[in-house]
C-alpha cells in the first residue's frame, strides 16, 4: 500500500516537472518544445534548440524503430542541451508506439515510408511531420541498432557487406545535384566522424566503418532504403544524411555512447557548439516539500506554508521540488544531525521550521505548527499560508526553556546560562533570508557569516568578546538582525 502511494506522488512530480520545463522553454525563446498528435498513442515530441549564435541545424532522429533502444536513448540526451552556436532539432522517439511494444514496427516500417504519400496508418502522419523537420535542417542523423557487424568483405554470416552494425551509412559516397550545383562529400564527412568514434573503441573487431549503400544504383543490395529518411533528406532536400548503426549485440551502454560520440562528431563538423554547462547560477528556490505525518498519505506543502500537526507527531520529509534537481537537502531546525534530514523520521516536540537547502544555500522554508491542544485530537492535518506580521519575534532557548520574545525587547540572563537563538518568526518573509548576529559571539569560526542561529552561546564570564558589548562594559550585549544587509531588528541581552 505504501509503495502505491509513493508511486502516485512521484508520478505527480514528473508531470509537474514536465509542465514546468515546457513552460520555461517557451520563455527562454532559445528553445521550443512541440507535441504533435497530442493525446494519441503516436504522440510526437519535438525539441528545437537554438544557440545564442546562429549556425547550421542538425536533426537528430531516434526511435524510428522501437526495438533499437540505443538510438532513442542517445537522442534523448540532446533534448535539454544548451547551445552556444547553431541549432538542433531533436526527435528522440519518432515511433513511440513501437518503443512501448519494443517492436520494429506496429503497422508498417516507418523508415520505409518517406517516398510515398499513402494515408491511413499513424506512421504516415508522423512521417509527414518528420519530412517538414528534415526540410528545416542542414544535416540529418537517423540513429539505429543494426544486426551483425558491417564489413566491406565477406567474413562470416554476422560480419559481411549486408550487415549494418558498427557503421555510418550514407546512400552514396558523393552526392552531386546538377540542377542546383549542390555537392556533398558524404564519405569524407562520415569518415572524419568515424575517426572520432573509433578513438573510444578498444576492441578492433568493433571499429566503425563507412557503409555506402549506393541506394540509388541499379545494382544496389539496399533498394528498400529508397523509402528511408536519409534517402529523402539527401535526394529530395539535398542535405547530408547518415544512418548511425551500433551493433545490436553490444552492451546497451556502449551502443548509446557510440551514438553520442557520433552525434558530437557531426555537431563539430557542422560547427554546432554546445554551451559550457553549469554557468546558469540562478538563485535556488524551493517550490514544495512532500511530507508524511505519522506515515500517513504524503502531503504537499509549498514554500512558506505552515503544516499543522500535533505535538509528538512523527514527520518525514520524503522529497522536495526546487528549481534545481541536485544538491537538495532538508534541515529541521533544532532536530537531526545538522546534515540532511530528508527521508528520516523525527518526533516533533517543539514547533519548528524545515529549511530547504541547495548545497549550502538556503532556498526556502516550511513551518511545523501545533494545533491547539483542545482540538488536536479530532483535527485533521492541514496546510495554511504564512500570516503577515509587522514585527519580528525571536524564538530563544535559555537552558532548556523556550521563550518567544518581541523585537527590541530585553532578555535578562544570568552568567553561565546557555542561550540558543532557535529562529526568527517573520511572517511572510522567509526567516532564512535574515542574518541573526549575536555581537561578541562567533558561531562558525571557520566561516564567519555573522549567522548565529542554532549555536549554543556560552554566556559565562570571559566567554563573550567584551569589546562588542554595549559601551564595552561587558554588562549588556545585543543581537542584531538584518535583511539584505540592512539592520531591521535588535534584541538586548542584559546580565
Ligand atoms: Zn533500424
Amino acid at each position: 500500500m505504501k509503495e502505491k502511494i509513493k508511486y502516485k506522488v512521484f508520478i505527480c512530480f514528473y508531470v509537474f516537472c514536465f509542465i514546468f520545463i515546457a513552460h520555461s522553454f517557451s520563455f527562454a525563446q532559445k528553445r521550443t518544445y512541440t507535441v504533435f498528435f497530442e493525446g494519441e498513442d503516436n504522440e510526437l515530441h519535438v525539441y528545437k534548440v537554438n544557440g545564442t549564435e546562429p549556425g547550421k541545424t542538425l536533426m537528430i532522429l531516434g526511435g524510428i524503430q522501437g526495438d533499437e533502444a540505443a538510438g532513442f536513448l542517445a537522442a534523448d540526451r540532446y533534448a535539454d542541451i544548451s547551445l552556444k552556436k547553431g541549432s538542433l532539432i531533436v526527435v528522440p522517439r519518432a515511433n513511440f508506439p513501437s518503443i512501448l511494444k519494443q517492436e520494429r514496427k506496429i503497422n508498417e516500417d516507418m523508415n520505409r515510408k518517406f517516398s510515398g504519400h499513402d494515408a491511413g496508418h499513424y506512421e504516415t502522419k508522423v512521417v509527414e511531420v518528420l519530412k517538414k523537420l528534415i526540410k528545416e535542417s542542414d544535416c540529418l542523423l537517423n540513429l539505429h541498432e543494426g544486426s551483425g557487424i558491417f564489413s566491406e568483405k565477406w567474413n562470416s554470416p554476422m560480419r559481411n557487406p549486408k550487415r549494418f552494425g558498427q557503421s555510418i551509412i550514407a546512400d552514396t559516397a558523393f552526392f552531386e545535384d546538377k540542377k542546383t550545383g549542390v555537392q556533398i562529400d558524404l564519405e569524407a564527412m562520415a569518415k572524419s566522424v568515424i575517426k572520432e568514434v573509433n578513438k573510444h573503441i578498444t576492441n578492433p573487431e568493433h571499429l566503425f566503418h563507412f557503409n555506402n549503400h549506393g541506394t540509388a544504383d541499379t545494382d544496389t543490395i539496399h533498394k528498400e532504403q529508397r523509402g528511408s529518411a536519409t534517402y529523402y533528406a539527401l535526394y529530395q532536400c539535398k542535405i547530408p544524411a547518415f544512418g548511425v548503426e551500433s551493433a545490436k549485440a553490444l552492451p546497451l551502454e556502449q551502443k548509446v555512447k557510440q551514438h553520442i560520440y557520433a552525434i558530437n562528431g557531426f555537431m563539430d563538423l557542422m560547427g554546432i557548439i554546445p554551451e559550457t554547462p553549469g554557468i546558469d547560477l540562478k538563485k535556488p528556490e524551493l517550490q514544495y516539500m512532500i511530507i508524511s505525518v505519522n506515515d500517513s498519505v504524503p502531503m504537499v506543502v509549498g514554500t512558506m506554508q505552515h503544516l499543522k500537526i500535533n505535538k509528538g507527531d512523527i514527520i518525514e520529509v520524503l522529497d522536495m521540488v526546487a528549481n534545481y534537481k541536485r544538491g537538495l537537502s532538508a534541515d529541521i531546525i533544532g532536530i537531526g544531525s545538522g546534515f540532511n534530514d530528508m527521508r528520516k523520521k523525527f518526533v516533533i516536540n517543539e514547533e519548528t521550521r524545515i529549511v530547504a537547502k541547495k548545497d549550502y544555500y538556503t532556498c526556502g522554508s516550511i513551518f511545523l505548527d501545533f494545533l491547539p491542544a483542545d482540538i488536536a485530537k479530532e483535527s485533521k492535518l492541514s496546510v495554511s499560508d504564512s500570516k503577515a506580521i509587522s514585527i519580528l519575534k525571536y524564538k530563544l532557548k535559555v537552558n532548556e526553556t523556550i521563550h518567544i520574545v518581541e523585537n527590541y525587547s530585553h532578555v535578562k540572563l544570568k552568567r553561565g546560562d546557555k542561550l540558543v537563538i532557535l529562529d526568527l518568526i517573520s511572517g511572510k518573509i522567509d526567516p532564512s533570508e535574515y542574518v541573526v548576529n549575536f555581537k561578541g559571539f562567533v558561531g562558525n569560526k571557520r566561516n564567519n557569516t555573522g549567522e548565529d542561529r542554532g549555536y549554543i552561546i556560552d554566556t559565562s564570564k570571559n566567554a563573550l568578546m567584551k569589546k562588542y558589548s554595549i559601551n564595552k562594559q561587558d554588562k549588556q550585549y545585543y543581537i542584531s538582525t538584518s535583511l539584505n544587509d540592512k539592520e531591521v531588528g535588535k534584541l538586548f541581552i542584559d546580565f
